[in-house]
């Protein structure tokens, strides 16, 4: 019996790995600032200003578009459709995006539909970079591009926008955040295969000028070089702001992946439908990715996002077009926000785009004192104490730079402003009972 058991016993300890799991690729890339943050707020948070997601319902005739495709008689819905997208979605998105665009594009070769924006980047990187590539980032940026370009064996280049003081008694705008475009021009060399942008921007909210993306467009015509451009806020301009499509600039249509996102476009981030849109040169090699990853996207969501799409392009322009209504509303929260910020000392840097609002801390810094030589940032100490001891959750800035240069942008955090009313208003409390605890001795 004792020599049964002993064997047992080294048998499954041999039985155990011991050799190495992890893929090489994967290295320095398991951490994530959402997975951190969401599970903070998801324990501390009253009021929940962190990740970027509306706490409003989608629009209702997206919401019925939804249920009609659910309960309705055609079942076929709720089967496998087309891989590379649904093909009354592809068919509508070629049509409206061909509009924008002022060109003939081919639903099935110019568009394919992905498991959200998310996906979208994914395929991209996986399509483009090899072992060696260079690819251009922006700073700040949305975090996953780094981890991104990395797992597909490429080494990311950051350039940051760099911020410029604003007027005498003017609040910073994210439009005084630049870049310099001889530090830029520098970034490009023959190792470059693509640059990624993303205008509007998250975290800041800017929405680059004409001027500057030409500058970008005419840095990848001269070295030859590819556009992820990641548009999933391209209706959340405010001020009556234009969104430039890069690709409607000179060489850039052959060269750029336009990225967007239902999530964001119909305030619906829970359903995952994501498109790219682009030229089947390019395209051909993200269905190559998609087809042998996730294969297919979900049906019934992808017929209501479709008939979003249909509604949108007849009231294309039109006061009752959700894509006018929302940038509207979303203005009015801005300003709220900005205001209730800014009658607390917490500086706000106006957004012109995107529902994010980035914010200057320092004059906070006294109830959150700075740990010397600690590796983590100050804005992500400060984020954490702030939810942890006043229930408001936001993301700290520095979480949307590379590590080398994290520490140079560690006094401001993001709010998301894509809020009921009645959250907004809870957050302001939050904020003025926490200013007269300051100013109270
Ligand atoms: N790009 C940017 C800039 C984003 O902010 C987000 C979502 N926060 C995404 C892509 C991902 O979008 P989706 O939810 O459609 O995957």
């Amino acid at each position: 019996e004792i020599f049964k058991l002993t064997s047992f016993l080294s048998l499954s300890l041999q039985a155990k790995m011991s050799r190495s799991v992890q893929a090489q690729r994967l290295e320095g890339t398991d951490k994530n600032i959402w997975v951190e943050f969401v599970k903070l707020a998801a324990t501390y948070s009253t009021v929940n200003l962190g990740q970027g997601f509306p706490d409003f319902p989608p629009p209702d005739f997206l919401k019925e578009a939804f249920v009609r495709a659910l309960s309705g008689e055609n079942h076929m819905l709720h089967q496998y459709t087309r891989a590379f997208g649904h093909p009354p979605l592809v068919k509508i998105l070629a049509q409206f995006f061909g509009k924008l665009l002022g060109r003939d594009l081919d639903p099935m070769t110019n568009v394919m539909v992905t498991v959200g924006a998310y996906q979208a980047l994914f395929c991209c990187f996986q399509a483009f970079v090899e072992e060696g590539d260079e690819v251009i980032i922006i700073e700040p940026f949305f975090d996953c591009y780094e981890p991104m370009v990395k797992m597909a064996g490429g080494t990311p280049v950051f350039v940051p926008l760099r911020p410029k003081a604003p007027k005498d008694g003017k609040l910073m705008s994210s439009a005084d955040w630049q870049l310099d475009p001889a530090e830029l021009a520098s970034k490009f060399s023959e190792r470059t295969k693509a640059i990624i942008l993303n205008s509007p921007n998250n975290p800041l909210g800017k929405v680059f000028s004409r001027g500057e993306l030409e500058l970008i467009a005419d840095l990848c015509v001269k070295h030859d070089v590819l556009c992820i451009s990641d548009e999933v806020y391209e209706w959340l301009v405010y001020d009556g702001k234009e969104h430039i499509r890069i690709a409607s600039l000179r060489g850039m249509w052959d060269r750029t992946v336009i990225i967007g996102s239902a999530g964001k476009t119909f305030s619906a981030t829970g359903w995952k439908v994501g498109w790219t849109v682009g030229p089947n040169r390019l395209l051909q090699h993200l269905r190559t990715v998609h087809q042998n990853s996730v294969y297919h996207c979900a049906t019934v969501a992808q017929e209501a996002v479709a008939q979003g799409f249909q509604r949108e392009l007849e009231l294309y322009g039109k006061p009752d077009s959700y894509f006018v209504q929302l940038p509207k509303e979303l203005q009015r929260k801005r300003d709220w926000l900005v205001q209730s910020l800014d009658a607390v000392g917490m500086n706000p840097i106006v957004p012109e785009g995107t529902y994010f609002l980035v914010a200057d801390i320092s004059k906070f810094k006294s109830d959150v004192p700075d740990v010397p030589d600690s590796d983590e940032p100050y804005d992500s100490r400060f984020a954490k104490w702030m939810v942890k001891n006043k229930g408001l959750a936001a993301i700290p800035l520095s979480a949307f730079y590379s590590g080398a240069h994290k520490n140079n942008y560690n006094h401001f955090i993001r709010f998301c402003f894509a809020k009921e009313e009645a959250t907004l208003k809870a957050a302001n409390d939050i904020l003025q009972k926490w200013k007269q605890e300051k100013n109270s001795p």
